[in-house]
């Protein structure tokens, strides 16, 4: 049954963390990795997960099976804090939730979705987009396209390339967006630019498909989910697929959500219906311990602004680091202008430098940077900013 199966080679970043934790040098620097870091290179608990754990623990009374929906009080919330409470589609039950393993489930889920409710449909992503996106997407066998969006050489967003992409877009086309902090390029549309692309999908009539992985991480919670709030109150149907991942920091718990927009309440209980459909000969039923910790914080006046207030300071150190390192490139004497990452917001950016100088820093300076030159600026901290300045002066110098 399975001789004629060759390995199948690691992830490239599987790699690199193999090789950064074989790595003896003191002074290494893990920039591949994605998952947020504190100023020591941790990635804590939250205080406000932890607080709600002790809850949770000390009144769960069974571990039967939660039923399809999964926790009804998380769907909720998390519907709340995406779509907006008073929203009109939340109001009037528009919007059907399901809790998911992660982000990558509900990508996979809304994945499943659309093959079967338009087997031909295509999906077309920003160039780049997830690493992930690609494969979810083929899994399902849906076709993916792309739509024009990082302009490599001014590190900046190829917006008139990527709008007059879209208006080739229209009914039956679904057309992914990453909500804020895109991963990897960490540029963004504007305020005003979400407007203008939310009016041409209304206009146009393609779904919008919104990826929410870093909520609260660009500029607040409300301002990063702008995109889904404009998407939804023009179009008639929005898939969104969010993760509590990072903005709970409950990675492994594996928490997330699918929700679409549909034009009826009516509707949206009958498109929750296929989606128990699709979850069932899949994982059977869902996980229960993430969700319900999320539950007791959304619930919890106290919790709720605990966790803003741990979100925030996470968002705050990433968009600190990132104008100290730009300030500190530019009085370093590199010549190149990395100002760009003073702009660019959440974990991402590309450094934009080549493959070999990628190569050279991690040979030469054990700094672990993937092929593409995507790095996670929450890695960076007082200790090691200075190191990694002189080890990208000496690699951009020949
Ligand atoms: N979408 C994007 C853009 C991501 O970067 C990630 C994780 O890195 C996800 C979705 C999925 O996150 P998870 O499945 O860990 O919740």
């Amino acid at each position: 049954m399975f001789n004629h199966l060759e390995a199948i080679p690691p992830d490239p970043i599987l790699g690199l963390i193999t090789a950064y934790a074989e790595d003896p040098n003191p002074k290494k620097i893990d920039l591949g990795i994605g998952v947020y870091r504190d100023e020591h290179g941790n990635t804590p608990v939250l205080d406000c997960v932890k607080r709600a754990e002790k809850i949770f623990i000390a009144t769960q009374t069974t571990k039967t099976y939660l039923g399809p929906p999964g926790v009804a009080g998380f769907n909720s919330a998390i519907t709340d804090v995406i779509f907006g409470a008073q929203s009109d589609a939340v109001q009037q039950r528009r919007i059907c939730t399901v809790q998911s393993p992660g982000g990558t489930a509900a990508l996979r889920i809304a994945a499943d979705l659309l093959k079967l409710t338009q087997p031909d449909t295509g999906v077309w992503a920003s160039n780049p987009t997830w690493a992930n996106h690609l494969p979810v997407f083929s899994a399902a066998a849906v076709d993916m396209h792309s739509y024009p969006y990082f302009d490599a050489v001014n590190s900046d967003l190829l917006y008139d390339d990527m709008i007059t992409a879209l208006q080739q877009r229209g009914p039956g086309d679904v057309v992914l967006f990453h909500a804020c902090c895109h991963n990897p390029c960490g540029v963004s549309p504007s305020p005003e630019q979400w407007l203008v692309i939310a009016d041409l999908a209304a206009e146009r009539g393609f779904t919008p498909f919104v990826d929410i992985a870093y909520m609260g991480f660009e500029r607040g919670l409300d301002e990063d989910a702008l995109a889904v709030r404009l998407f939804t109150e023009r179009c008639p149907e929005v898939i969104v697929a969010s993760s509590c991942s990072k903005n709970f920091a409950m990675y492994r718990d594996r928490v997330g959500a699918l929700s679409v927009v549909a034009e009826t309440a009516q509707k949206a209980a009958d498109i929750e219906s296929v989606i128990h459909n699709i979850t069932r000969p899949n994982y059977s039923m869902p996980p229960a311990h993430g969700p319900h910790v999320i539950d007791i914080i959304l619930h919890s006046e106290e919790l709720t602004a605990l966790w803003t207030e741990e979100l925030s300071s996470m968002k705050n150190r990433i968009n600190g680091i990132r104008k100290t390192l730009s300030d500190k490139i530019a009085a370093s004497g590199i010549a190149r202008d990395f100002s760009f990452l003073a702009r660019q917001s959440g974990m991402f950016s590309f450094l934009g430098i080549s493959v070999a100088q990628v190569r050279r820093l991690r040979d030469e300076y054990s700094i672990y940077i993937v092929d593409s030159s995507r790095i996670n600026v929450a890695s960076f901290n007082e200790a090691n900013m200075d190191y990694f300045i002189e080890a990208l002066a000496a690699v951009l110098d020949q």
